[in-house]
């Protein structure tokens, strides 16, 4: 079970306090307007980001954080990107996220899991997931269209993708309960810091796989492409329901 009190984790940024904050303050004299008021209230929706230039994950020396290279916003207008064009090689450019990084398959559980903690959740097959396979960017904070489902939000106990838009919030492999002298399993709990909205319906690409569906029995977002279907919180195998949804990933 995930301790409650650990809370490492910035609640604005969602990055580990114990780690890199994303902003890279000596970049900012170069760009003027983007420090501008900050740290805006409504911060959440404008994390200012620096991009590593070499593409290849956290800079260790800055210590900055990579985001997605598939799709960002520029912020700062014209200024801004005469600033960046002026900025060398090392420096990096500035950015708006709108995806955010180290969402990842269980290779036991099949869910889809966050991956950018120390902690790594709690799977319904025991013990905490395991990543493989792609980096999933997953987008937050935009609107919900006939092609992308708002609710979605990483639980705060087994830190899996989770479906937030119903009463009952699923089964969590995180809470164990025991009603009536019965051992089972208690309900995802929505953390606070990110609200996803969800691709769906779309064609796949070379960076967006298919398959990925709700799961009806334990309202976790699982990965359904394979023949086995994972492990549930509820019991069995997940059960996929509804839309097919399309996440966004890395090209590896
Ligand atoms: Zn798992
Ligand atoms: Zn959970
Ligand atoms: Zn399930």
């Amino acid at each position: 079970m995930r301790p409650m009190q650990s809370t490492r984790r910035d609640r604005r940024t969602g990055f580990h306090s114990g780690f890199a904050k994303p902003i890279n303050y000596h970049c900012f004299s170069l760009v003027p307007r983007p420090l501008d008021g900050y740290p805006p209230v409504h911060v959440k929706k404008q994390i200012p980001i620096i991009k590593d230039s070499k593409g290849g994950g956290e800079s260790k020396s800055n210590q900055i954080h990579l985001i997605s290279r598939r799709r960002f916003f520029i912020i700062g207008g014209g200024a801004a990107l005469g600033a960046i064009a002026a900025l060398n090689k090392a420096s990096a450019s500035l950015i708006v996220n709108k995806d955010r990084p180290h969402w990842r398959f269980c290779q036991k559980c099949y869910v889809m899991f966050y991956n950018g903690d120390t902690e790594k959740g709690s799977c319904a097959a025991g013990g905490a997931h395991a990543a493989q396979g792609y980096e999933f960017f997953l987008p937050f904070d935009v609107p919900g269209t006939p092609t992308a489902q708002t609710n979605w939000r990483q639980c705060e106990y087994c830190l899996a993708m989770f479906f937030n838009g119903y009463q009952e919030k699923g089964h969590c492999p995180a809470i164990k309960v025991v009603r009536a002298g019965i051992p089972s399993f208690g309900a995802h709990k929505a953390d606070d810091s990110f609200r996803y909205v969800l691709p769906l319906d779309v064609p796949g690409t070379a960076t967006a796989q298919t398959n990925w569906r709700y799961c009806v029995k334990c309202h976790a977002m699982f990965f359904d492409g394979y023949k086995k279907k994972g492990s549930c919180a509820a019991g069995g195998a997940h059960a996929a329901q509804g839309y097919n949804f399309v996440l966004p990933h890395d090209n590896r």
